[in-house]
């Protein structure tokens, strides 16, 4: 099968940058980043949030750097992390070498806070001999106020602009090893900011919208801007800015790429019908709990819950592994081929114990094992449902009956039918 990437447009080329051993930009798998929430200082909790972030999907992981025990604690952190640290320098340029001084693999400076043309220069010399990228992390609500007086607000151009500026005082210094991001809790405004990035640098972009807030709204927010500019082929990596653990970010950052085919499949992907008058059982409950019994054990591979046999097996057939139900059993599938028919109080219990088969033994062998009789089961229960109607679980034909009879039981002659008219 094509892979899901291509159907999406080509990925914009870039220069390369490394942070730590993550390759960001010029064709490298686009990387998910998220932030530590804990105090740096707090060497033994953050770490245990880092080691929580890359478990579920962070590639990257960036944390505080606003006063001297925090730079300490990074110097105690770094060494210990499994995946590269990012230092965010909020107001003061100290930091940011004392963070480099620390260890960082890279560093965020927003043009916004850190103004000064020598105190930029500085630390953009000391990242260039220490082989350390930096951030230009441009956002609509730190903008430096002259841009904002001269565009009349935050518009792209302005946030552009700002990285632009902070991009020559780099290049003075002979410094290139950059990433950009302009971001805003807009999510128009972040998309048309980013399509202009894309046009001006060709350096790596990391995607963003700030301040996104709690879930629900802010992964809708955080997909919709980070997701149309994917699909359009433009960022290098990404982060969701959640008001929420920040272990949901990474690993909607990662199920994101997942989704795209940005990623290779790292867990699961649970699917589900979103269920209809035919469905023969709750889909919502069953694939709640397929998902809770499925989502601790780490298995890379896409399952359905379905809420029929008549259409389910057809419609999840791209799914590695699916159950669909009807007359009171549960009907296992492998890529759309009938396996098993199981008791319908043994779906979940069933699929599990198959998805953790199919990861051991692979797809060809667990077909190989398939119940010889299961797909003439599938068959006659499909039929069934089908001759059937199934059930009609939101009263549809009650209904039906109740207008035929105020019509006079005439159906489309009824009263006030157009062909009467
Ligand atoms: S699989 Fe069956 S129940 Fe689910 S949406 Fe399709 S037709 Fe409806």
């Amino acid at each position: 099968m094509q892979p899901l990437s291509t159907l999406l447009m080509p990925r914009r080329k870039t220069r390369r940058i490394y942070v730590g051993d993550v390759a960001i930009g010029d064709g490298a798998p686009v990387s998910v980043q998220s932030m530590t929430t804990t105090k740096t200082a707090d060497v033994d909790g953050t770490l245990a949030q880092i080691y929580a972030l890359a478990a579920a999907g962070a590639d990257i992981v960036r944390c505080t750097c606003n006063e001297q025990a925090a730079a300490e604690g990074l110097a105690r952190i770094i060494p210990r992390s499994p995946v590269p640290i990012v230092a965010d320098i909020h107001f003061h340029y100290e930091m940011a070498l004392a963070a480099l001084e620390a260890g960082v693999q890279g560093l965020r400076l927003n043009p916004g806070n850190l103004r000064k043309e020598s105190e930029i220069k500085l630390v953009a010399s000391e990242a260039k001999d220490r082989g350390v990228p930096i951030r230009i992390g441009v956002n609509a609500g730190s903008l430096h106020p002259d841009l904002y007086k001269k565009y009349g607000g935050v518009t792209p151009e302005a946030l552009v602009e700002s990285a632009k500026m902070e991009l020559a005082y780099f290049e003075d210094v002979g410094f290139s090893d950059v990433k950009i991001s302009v971001k805003a809790s807009s999510v128009a405004l972040m998309i048309a900011a980013y399509r202009l990035a894309s046009e001006t640098f060709d350096h790596p972009l990391h995607l963003g919208v700030t301040e996104a807030g709690p879930p629900p709204a802010g992964l809708l927010k955080g997909s919709a801007g980070i997701g149309t500019l994917l699909a359009e082929g433009i960022g290098d990596t990404i982060r969701y800015s959640l008001t929420a653990d920040p272990v949901e970010e990474a690993r909607a950052g990662r199920q994101l790429l997942e989704s795209l085919g940005l990623r290779e499949r790292k867990g699961l992907d649970l699917i589900a019908c979103p269920s209809c008058g035919r469905a023969q059982v709750d889909v919502i409950a069953v694939a709640k709990e397929a998902q809770q019994a499925l989502e601790d054990r780490n298995l890379p591979i896409q399952v359905a819950v379905m809420g029929c046999v008549v259409n389910g097996p057809g419609e999840a057939r791209s799914a590695d592994l699916g159950i669909a139900a009807g007359k009171q059993k549960g009907h296992l599938f492998i890529r759309g081929k009938i396996v098993r028919v199981v008791a319908e109080s043994e779906m979940v219990e069933a699929l599990v114990a198959e998805a953790e088969r199919l990861v051991a033994e692979g797809v060809e062998a667990r077909l190989a094992a398939a119940d010889s009789t299961a797909e003439a089961e599938a068959e006659a229960d499909r039929r069934a449902l089908l001759d059937g109607g199934g059930a009609d679980p939101n009263a549809s034909e009650v209904r039906v009956g109740r207008i035929r009879a105020r019509s006079g039981g005439g159906g489309a002659g009824g009263a006030g039918s157009p062909e009467k008219a």
